[in-house]
């Protein structure tokens, strides 16, 4: 582990991190969803939450100028960090010039191969993922990951506040998703804690929060095939302004009687919307129409 005291780094510091943008020459990319932290007290606590004491080892994945993985090089024993945009190696040479348990990686966190890179550089895991997510990709991000089948152990992501909110709704209430489906069946998501727009430099259109999102060792309901799970809650929420049974029929391409036999065997309304149907009843629903033939069509 690297750092000895607990002082906080200086890069949460917004004096310091303009002399050290402005000596580079760096200037923010939108593209990238470059909002970096100026809070001191939020990756402390970020690297706290993430149970990098359970793990092999941290993923980090869009580093900045690596506030938060120092932090977390101070409680992992080894952290890897994908960065995109390659203008930051030479700042990150610098910030992180006392962690060497910490290093950095240039990719798309889309496009790697992140199998390979837990086994190569962390050991086959398991891991732990914290991240000050970009906004643009926080959904193929927190979905593809938790889908992805890697040994993970938890994510520690700091995401927009709605998508916070939607990723943490059970399925079954207002703020659910076809997301929420996902996310229930992987993990059991907790809200840590809200994070304002003055925390980033520069600050965001809108607020944050910190989640936490603790893998399950076993989904907790059986359904025939896990994709299909999720294929069905995608049709489902697909046009929320309609009843499920209609968006579930047209998304699914299937003709709305044994699309209504199938929710009344899951215990549902033929009438009742996507954001009515609990956990139980969308695996109970995928069930019914994968035995009524959707299996064959799949
Ligand atoms: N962790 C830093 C912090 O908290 O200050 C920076 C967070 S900033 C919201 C997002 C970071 O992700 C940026 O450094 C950006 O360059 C990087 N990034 C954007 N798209 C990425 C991608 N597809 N793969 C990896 N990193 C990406």
């Amino acid at each position: 582990m690297a750092g000895t005291g607990r002082e906080n780094s200086r890069l949460a510091d917004p004096g310091f991190l303009r002399e050290l943008l402005g000596r580079h020459g760096f200037h923010f990319s939108k593209a990238m969803g470059q909002n970096f932290l100026i809070n001191p007290s939020v990756c402390p606590r970020m690297a706290a939450a993430c149970g990098a004491e359970d793990c092999a080892g941290v993923l980090e994945i869009g580093p900045g100028v690596g506030v938060l993985t120092w932090e977390l090089a101070q409680v992992a024993s080894k952290v890897v960090a994908v960065e995109l945009d390659s203008r930051l190696f030479p700042l990150l040479k610098e910030t992180l010039a006392d962690c060497p348990n910490a290093e950095v990686v240039q990719g798309d966190v889309l496009k790697m191969d992140l199998a390979a890179l837990i086994e190569e550089k962390l050991g086959g895991g398991p891991v732990c993922v914290c991240a000050n997510l970009p906004y643009y990709i926080t959904s193929p991000v927190v979905m593809g990951l938790l889908e992805s089948g890697l040994p993970l152990k938890s994510l520690t992501v700091l995401v927009q506040k709605e998508a916070a909110q939607r990723l943490c709704a059970p399925p079954g209430t207002r703020a659910c998703g076809a997301v929420s489906v996902s996310v229930q069946y992987h993990c059991q998501p907790e809200l840590l804690f809200q994070v304002g727009r003055g925390s980033f430099m520069p600050p965001p259109k809108v607020d944050s929060a910190v989640l936490h999102m603790g893998m399950r060792p076993h989904p907790p309901v059986q359904v025939p095939d896990k994709a299909f799970l999720f294929r069905v809650a995608r049709a489902a929420f697909s046009q929320r302004r309609k009843t499920a049974l209609n968006a579930l029929s047209a998304g699914l391409g299937l003709g709305k009687g044994p699309v209504s036999q199938a929710l009344l065997a899951a215990g549902a309304q033929p009438n009742a919307r996507a954001e009515q149907l609990t956990l139980e009843q969308f695996a109970a629903l995928s069930r019914a129409l994968w035995d009524g033939g959707a299996r064959e069509t799949f």
